[in-house]
């Protein structure tokens, strides 16, 4: 039986509840999306990949899914994580940085980075969301519902643009905690705009007319503020009330703190009624720098020869509400488990392949016991999964269990037609849970730039990841087979207490 709730930490309420659908088995889902002035990162994609999972989660208890995830392609300031959004343009200076001189303009910029992270989200086998809105195309929709915040006292002008007042929303600082009076401390030391009411403020439009991506609006030329794009983008596709909104753990202040008070100021009535944050992913212990050498983008890992569906189960190994370590010892373990997935899969071809159909089930009491045993043993197991996903995104448990169901197919010395059928059947369930089988999307964009080498047909990190687990599991006679095999192939393994790495042999 599946789990008949599915639970999540809210961030609102500040505890694991139900997420409570408006209509009964629709899930009415907002997530928010990168801005693309470079590549996304695998932090970003932590948090995408965990809005991918609500999904499967969703759509593996049967109900129905309209999720909207908006490219924010509008550039908005360096410093919009303080509430006034001072600063330079995102977009402006990555176009005046050493990668930004490939393109002719700003819409180049946004436009290459856009198929950049649709590419990298395809390979990480990322469910494709109803609707991809692009805030430049809903620019219109954001002055209208500025403007009306303006005509019912929520927002006023001044020479520099139009800001939301917080003051007009009593309750401000719900989500995060930020109420107004603790703003007030917070943000003593920032410069002051002088021309806001108070430094908690924060923007709906800038006027501007020399920035590089302007439009027309009541208040003369200028560009929205970040928040008000996804209050509009939201409402456009989902209407007044949504049922669940996530974003990475920086979202919950200010970005989704001015969504709710802008729009709830609008609609008079309340905006997402489940907010979810996903923790920082930090790698190898520190936060994601250019200059700390970590700074990894799904792209860099793929052409250092790792394969996607490791990284996407790398990715999920920690639950979403817990600070994730990353480190290239973690994607190595993950290989592993892919390549068990992979043997699985050939398996259920070869017995499918090489034996005839079977009868049906019932009339051979040999192969129904057959059928009986590992059938239900993968059904029992596919439903633990379910149920750790359906509670809170357990995706520690509801990996262990799909990897048990990998361990009872390899387990049989061959598959018969019905334990076959079992399995595919297991394979499939898994895959639309957890996306780690195989994965869903024709690869697009051009192909990783190097291959690492391949022993025996599996890659050499394949290989280092089953010498690990061998060595995990005490089977040290496998290990140093492994070892062997690889040396006579040319490459030297090299065991340092950081984990293995491996090296061609010069000439080798
Ligand atoms: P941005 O392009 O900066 O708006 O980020 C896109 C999404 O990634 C947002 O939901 C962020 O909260 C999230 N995010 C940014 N950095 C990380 C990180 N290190 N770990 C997890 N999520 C992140
Ligand atoms: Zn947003």
């Amino acid at each position: 039986m599946p789990p008949s709730e599915f639970k999540l930490y809210d961030t609102l309420s500040r505890q694991v509840k139900p997420i409570e659908t408006a209509e009964p088995g629709h899930l009415r889902f907002y997530t928010c999306g990168p801005t693309v002035y470079s590549y996304a990162h695998i932090g970003n994609f932590r948090s995408f990949l965990a809005a991918d999972l609500v999904v499967r989660t969703a759509r593996a208890l049967g109900w129905r899914v309209t999720w909207v995830s908006n490219i924010t392609d509008v550039g908005h300031l360096t410093q919009d994580d303080v509430a006034d959004a001072g600063g330079e343009d995102r977009m402006e200076k990555a176009l005046h940085s050493k990668e930004g001189e490939q393109f002719a303009n700003v819409w180049d910029l946004a436009e290459y980075y856009t198929q950049a992270y649709l590419e990298d989200w395809q390979r990480l086998n990322l469910t494709e969301p109803e609707v991809r809105p692009r805030a430049t195309q809903h620019v219109r929709e954001q002055i209208l519902m500025a403007q009306a915040l303006v005509e019912k006292g929520n927002a006023y002008e001044t020479p520099t643009g139009v800001y939301f007042d917080v003051e007009s929303q009593p309750d401000y600082g719900k989500l995060s905690g930020n109420t107004r009076d603790k703003l007030q401390e917070a943000v003593r030391d920032v410069v002051l705009d002088e021309n806001k009411r108070r430094q908690a403020d924060f923007a709906l439009w800038k006027k501007d007319d020399k920035h590089l991506m302007q439009w027309f609006s009541p208040w003369g030329w200028g560009f929205p503020g970040w928040h008000i794009e996804c209050s509009a983008m939201a409402r456009a596709y989902l209407g007044d009330t949504i049922d669940l909104h996530s974003g990475g753990e920086d979202n919950a202040f200010p970005h989704h703190e001015c969504e709710i008070a802008q729009s709830e100021a609008f609609t008079g009535k309340p905006f997402s009624n489940h907010w979810m944050h996903v923790r920082f992913l930090q790698v190898e212990g520190e936060k994601m720098a250019k200059r700390a050498g970590n700074f990894f983008t799904v792209r860099d890992l793929l052409e250092k020869g790792f394969d996607p569906l490791a990284l996407r189960f790398a990715l999920m190994s920690v639950p979403y509400g817990k600070p994730m370590n990353f480190t290239l010892q973690l994607l190595r373990d993950a290989q592993g488990h892919v390549e068990r997935f992979r043997e699985c899969e050939r398996r259920v071809a070869v017995a499918g392949g090489s034996t005839p159909p079977s009868v049906s089930p019932g009339t051979n009491p040999f192969e129904d016991t057959e059928r009986v045993a590992l059938g239900d043993e993968l059904q029992r197991l596919y439903e633990g999964a379910l149920d750790a996903m359906a509670n809170d995104l357990n995706t520690s448990v509801a990996i262990a269990k799909s990897l048990e169901g990998a361990k009872a197919i390899l387990r049989e010395p061959s598959l018969t037609p019905a334990q076959a059928r079992a399995a595919a059947t297991y394979l499939d369930q898994v895959n639309g849970l957890l996306g780690v089988v195989r994965s869903e999307h024709e690869p697009s964009g051009p192909p990783p730039a190097a291959e690492t080498p391949t022993v025996d047909g599996r890659t050499v990190d394949a290989w280092v990841g089953l010498r690990d687990e061998a060595k995990r599991a005490k089977d040290y006679a496998a290990a140093d087979a492994i070892r062997a095999r690889l040396a006579e192939a040319g490459v030297e393994l090299r065991d340092s207490p950081e984990g293995t790495t491996w090296a061609l042999r010069p000439g080798g």
